[in-house]
């Protein structure tokens, strides 16, 4: 994949979007804002887990003002979700929200958006115009197809600030219809030269939620379209940017922590592979650097099937063989494969090997 459409980068606090800058995975705190202390607790774990914007939701005046403390403490660039309020905008712009994601179904008349766009301008920060399909107003183009009208209510948007002489904008088009939210950016794209923020809205628990992100936001990535990604899922926000950077390195685009590759298991299988990978799985998450890991349920087809992992493990009966880039450099009974393959590991680590 090597074509990417090209964007205006924009900068939100220390983090680049857009350009040629790496594709920043983004989530959402689900604290209560005015919670100071929470909310910096979970912007904590999201740094620790790799993510590299967060935002904050602003439903009200207190919550606009706890930006102020929360930055103090927080090192990630924040960015306020202002829904209904223009005035709230400019209060986390007052007290150093990095940016802004408005939602223009509901964010207020031009006299208003003019406002809050005059305080971002002579702070330079960067407005996202966040087109959500649930929150489009009913009457807007009512008879057009809905991918077709979050283009057009995005467009309108966009013509207005560029009106303001303002171009610090990111743009995103989410629904919950994942062919809709491919159509609209798919759309987009070559109309306006503004980074564009993916995601797929309300995407549900993570088992779907992770398929649904995947699918919708993979898609675009591999058409060279999108900037920045947050996956939405009910859970954790930090399960969300373990999923982001899933999709990224699925497609080559990042490189964050190993990757596990490991068999299906099948009628082959002499140990229980599920249960061994869950053990490797569950070791490999106190890894942060990039190493691709293979645990194959049989010596016969295993490390061949494996060849581009950097280290790996095959089972046999009783016994199981550690691989390095398919090539079996040693076997071990069964009761000592994890502590085996895990050595293996850090033999590769400390001799370089992939590792960056
Ligand atoms: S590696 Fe062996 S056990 Fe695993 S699916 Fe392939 S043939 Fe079956």
């Amino acid at each position: 994949m090597t074509y990417r459409r090209i964007s205006i980068p924009v900068r939100v606090g220390k983090v680049t979007v857009g350009g040629d800058a790496p594709i920043a995975v983004q989530s959402m705190t689900k604290t209560d804002t005015c919670d100071i202390t929470a909310t910096i607790n979970q912007i904590k774990e999201l740094e620790d887990c790799g993510c590299e914007i967060v935002r904050v939701a602003v439903p009200d005046k207190e919550a606009a003002e706890s930006i102020s403390a929360i930055k103090k403490s927080a090192s990630l660039p924040l960015i306020a979700d202002i829904h209904f309020d223009y005035r709230l905008a400019l209060a986390a712009l007052q007290v150093g929200a990095d940016g802004l994601r408005l939602n223009p179904g509901n964010i207020g008349n031009r006299e208003q958006i003019a406002k809050v766009v005059a305080a971002a301008k002579e702070r330079e920060i960067p407005i996202r115009i966040g087109v959500n399909a649930g929150s489009l107003p009913a009457d807007f183009e009512p008879d057009a197809p809905l991918a077709e009208r979050m283009v057009n209510m995005a467009l309108e948007e966009i013509k207005l600030m560029e009106s303001l002489d303002f171009n610090l904008i990111k743009i995103s088009l989410k629904a919950f219809d994942v062919p809709t939210t491919i159509q609209a950016y798919g759309m987009i794209a070559d109309k306006i030269p503004y980074p564009l923020h993916l995601g797929i809205t309300e995407a549900g628990l993570p088992q779907a939620g992770t398929v649904r992100s995947a699918v919708g936001i993979g898609i675009l990535l591999y058409q060279g379209i999108g900037d920045t990604i947050r996956v939405s899922l009910s859970a954790h926000p930090c399960e969300e940017v373990f999923v982001a950077y899933e999709i990224l390195k699925s497609l080559g685009l990042r490189q964050r922590g190993p990757t596990l590759v490991s068999c299906p298991s099948c009628g082959r299988a002499e140990v229980d592979v599920i249960a061994l990978a869950e053990a490797v799985d569950k070791h490999l998450k106190k890894i942060s650097k990039p190493i691709k890991v293979a645990v194959m349920g049989c010596v016969v087809n295993g490390p061949g099937e494996a060849r581009d992992a950097d280290v790996g493990i095959a089972c046999g009966k009783g016994k199981g063989a550690i691989f390095r880039k398919g090539e079996v450099v040693s076997t071990v009974s069964e009761d000592h494969l994890l502590e085996a393959l895990m050595a293996e590991i850090n033999s590769f680590s400390l001799e370089g090997g992939s590792l960056e």
